[in-house]
Parts: C-alpha cells; sequence; structure tokens
C-alpha cells in the first residue's frame, strides 16, 4: 500500500494538493472500540478491522482516512479489563466536531465505516446531526444482513467468536494469540427465557431474534470468558473471512465512486 490516504501523515502543502487535484474529495472516518475480545483478540479489534478496511477503500477511490478516536460506547464490557467507554454524547460531539472540520477544509462527502455494533445507533444519530449543523452528506452505510436468522440464533457468533477471529487472522494477524485459548470451551450461558427463546419452534425466527437481542445484558453476565456466542474461534475459516472483506471493499469501492458523480445538494 504506497498511496498516502491516513490524514495525519500528511503535511499541510501535500493535503492541500489532494484537495486540488481530486474534484470529489471523500473521508472515511472509521469507528471501533478498545474493549474486551476474549482471551486472544486485541482490545482494539474493531477500530483496527474498520481502520484497515477503511485503508484498502481509501486506496482504491482516493479517499481520505481521518480516524479520530479508538474507543467508542462500551459499557456492556466494562467489567472486563481493559474496556474503554465513552458516553454516547461524546461519541456524538467527536464525530459532529470532526465533520465540521472536514466541512471547514472543503471535504462535505463523509462516510462513517463503523466496526463496533454498540456505536451503531449513537453514530447514526451523530451523522444526522452532522448533517444539519454542516450541510455535509455523511452516510453510514450498512453491509447487507442476508444469511439465515435461525442458523445466527444458534450460533450467536456476536462478539470474539469464530467470525471475528477470522476477520482478525485477515487483517492483523500478529495481534491475535490463538495459544491462549487452546483449550477453549464456551462459556456463554443465557438465561432459562433466553435459551428457550433460542430453541423455541413456535415462532418465527426473526421475531425470536429480536426479543433475544432485547433480553440479553451486559456481557460478563452471560460468559467468563467475554466470547459471546456459541461458535469455536479455533473453528475461525480465514479463506472466507477473506472473501467476505474482499465483497465488503468491493461494495463499499462501488458506493463511493458511484456518490463521486452526485453533486451535493
Ligand atoms: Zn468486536
Amino acid at each position: 500500500m504506497s498511496q498516502k490516504v491516513l490524514l495525519q501523515e500528511f503535511t499541510r502543502p501535500a493535503f492541500e494538493e489532494y484537495l486540488k487535484e481530486e474534484p470529489n474529495p471523500v473521508a472515511i472516518i472509521p469507528l471501533g472500540s478498545i474493549e474486551q475480545h476474549g482471551p486472544h483478540l486485541p482490545l482494539g479489534t474493531d477500530s483496527y478491522a474498520a481502520l484497515e478496511i477503511s485503508k484498502k477503500v481509501a486506496c482504491r477511490t482516493n479517499s481520505i482516512v481521518v480516524q479520530p478516536c479508538w474507543p467508542g460506547y462500551s459499557p456492556h464490557h466494562m467489567a472486563f479489563a481493559g474496556t474503554i467507554t465513552f458516553r454516547a454524547e461524546t461519541l456524538i460531539n467527536i464525530i459532529i466536531d470532526t465533520v465540521e472540520s472536514l466541512v471547514a477544509h472543503g471535504i462535505k462527502k463523509v462516510l462513517i465505516l463503523n466496526g463496533h455494533g454498540g456505536n451503531a445507533q449513537i453514530a447514526a444519530h451523530a451523522a444526522r446531526q452532522a448533517r444539519r449543523r454542516t450541510g455535509a452528506i455523511v452516510l453510514m452505510p450498512t453491509g447487507p444482513m442476508g444469511g439465515n436468522v435461525e442458523e445466527m440464533l444458534q450460533k450467536i457468533d456476536v462478539h470474539a467468536g469464530a467470525g471475528e477471529t477470522a476477520l482478525a487472522l485477515t487483517l492483523f494477524p500478529d495481534l491475535v494469540e490463538m495459544q491462549r485459548i487452546e483449550d477453549f470451551e464456551p462459556t456463554a450461558a443465557f438465561a432459562p427465557q433466553v435459551e428457550d427463546l433460542r430453541q423455541a419452534d413456535d415462532c418465527d425466527a426473526d421475531i425470536r431474534a429480536m426479543l433475544v437481542m432485547a433480553y440479553i445484558g451486559d456481557t460478563h453476565e452471560f460468559t467468563s470468558s467475554g466470547i459471546y456466542g456459541f461458535t469455536d474461534p479455533k473453528d475461525a475459516d480465514v479463506e472466507q473471512a477473506e472473501e467476505q472483506m474482499e465483497d465488503r471493499i468491493a461494495r463499499l469501492v462501488k458506493l463511493i465512486t458511484y456518490w463521486k458523480t452526485i453533486d451535493l445538494p
């Protein structure tokens, strides 16, 4: 990756040249978290993932990556060491201030690439506020949900399980310590009513999934390892993660490329 895309690596004249030469600049704001990710994944997993994907997308669209913070909104992981959480209003202000600054320099198209579920609604709210205050178009793409909901309910591969481990092994393998989970057994154990909801066959899976999500509390209440789900991180399918990541990157590149052709209001 030779092209410079991280704003902090530019000199001022180099950034001025970028603005002069790029008629449709887009800034990508990666968001993530600093929170426990089981025994084997780095605390910054979500932020590293969002940053690495942002860099790849920026390279292919001549965009700029502006990462204003490492932590996100993670109160539900605070019982585990290493978690740093911002208040919702802190995160909202960071996003708005960042967009406002970008707009002051002429960048009015901003894409928020969020790598942490806990930030989703807060960042979406901040995106709307930033749009209202600055006139910038702030986009927060969501991937196609897809998949089989019943299968998702059975695996609940939400946090630090096989899926996230595969992505970490794809993007930052040097930070993953697989030896820490050699004897891993899933530790997730939900309250009886949540378990019943997961297994029930008298109601649609999407309705049961909605209820399960509403019942689940803080992470330490249902898993001692910090791994939230029933998959084994050792089953991480790196090849599949690579393919899914490439698909996601291609989709984001397509989105930005098309967006560049649309004038600002
Ligand atoms: Zn994560």
